[in-house]
């Protein structure tokens, strides 16, 4: 694929010949994938841009960002996280010779709706100061799973749904519970009876399990070059940290443990620690 796209490029046989190892080297580190996520140049969505070189690395935000290999040609898989600001964005490459590119690319405006919530237990809206930490000590393990980076697996765009269920289009609302604003969410939810059986959308290496007091049993599942996916709110957990996972193998069942209004699946994409638009890796 490297000759073709050389020999098409009208690069001569002689500098072929010459920068072979070279690039062989370079194009280990641009993992070959079967298709490409839908591209969405908003805060919370994906930007798939075409990088123009043989990068060997990439980053953005100062987080390794996923560089992949598709029909000969190299992209760069950048997640743009809810926080970014509509504008210009600038992704950093890295070539072989050890050079570093600007790439720039324009972030457009997407306004989320609000949506308000009323939880009852009062402690999940205005956690106790034992609470807090609680929770800044599973947010730390869960960031520390998130900024994973196995280069053994093979990171795929088209998943399958995790579960069988009504799939809101709850990602990104700007959320409130009982009339305090907090973060906003992250995820898909997907609304099923309690039991449902979970699965992996993707294969994929158990990085996290645990019971969080947000997000109730938890699943972190990592899928290779920081494509990362998030399971919460789980009845049970079937998997064990550490463990590899088929497409479609069950990793535990629908609850409504942690911070919920009823019975759901909240499942989050995470790619270069900003988490994505899930709509963006199912099939339309
Ligand atoms: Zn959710």
């Amino acid at each position: 694929m490297t000759f073709k796209r050389l020999a098409s490029m009208s690069i001569s046989r002689t500098l072929l010949a010459l920068s072979c190892s070279l690039l062989v080297a370079n194009v280990a580190l641009a993992v070959p994938v079967s298709s490409l996520p839908t591209s969405s140049m908003v805060p919370g969505g994906v930007a798939v841009l075409p990088t123009g070189i043989r990068a060997t690395a990439a980053s953005y935000r100062d987080e390794r960002v996923l560089l992949a290999e598709f029909e000969g040609l190299q992209y760069a898989i950048v997640g743009i996280p809810l926080s970014a600001s509509p504008g210009n964005h600038s992704l950093k490459l890295s070539d072989a010779q050890g050079r570093d590119l600007q790439m720039t690319f324009a972030v457009s405006d997407k306004q989320y709706v609000e949506q308000r919530l009323t939880i009852t237990n009062q402690r999940q809206v205005n956690p106790n100061n034992d609470d807090m930490v609680r929770i800044n000590r599973e947010s730390a393990e869960m960031n520390n799973a998130f900024t994973s980076w196995d280069e053994s697996l093979q990171p795929v765009f088209q998943m399958r749904p995790p579960t069988q269920g009504i799939r809101s289009s709850s990602f990104g609302l700007r959320r409130f519970f009982n009339d305090q604003a907090r973060a906003p969410h992250s995820g898909m939810d997907i609304a099923a009876p309690e039991g449902t059986p979970i699965v992996a959308p993707a294969a994929g290496i158990i990085r996290a399990t645990g019971n969080y007091f947000f997000n109730g049993n938890t699943i972190i599942l990592d899928h290779g070059h920081g494509l990362i996916s998030l399971y919460c709110h789980m009845n049970t957990i079937d998997v064990e940290v550490g463990a590899r996972v088929e497409a479609g193998q069950q990793i535990g069942a629908v609850g409504q443990t942690g911070r919920v209004t009823g019975p759901h699946l909240h499942w989050s994409i995470n790619l270069n620690n900003a988490r994505v638009d899930p709509a963006l890796f199912l099939a339309k």
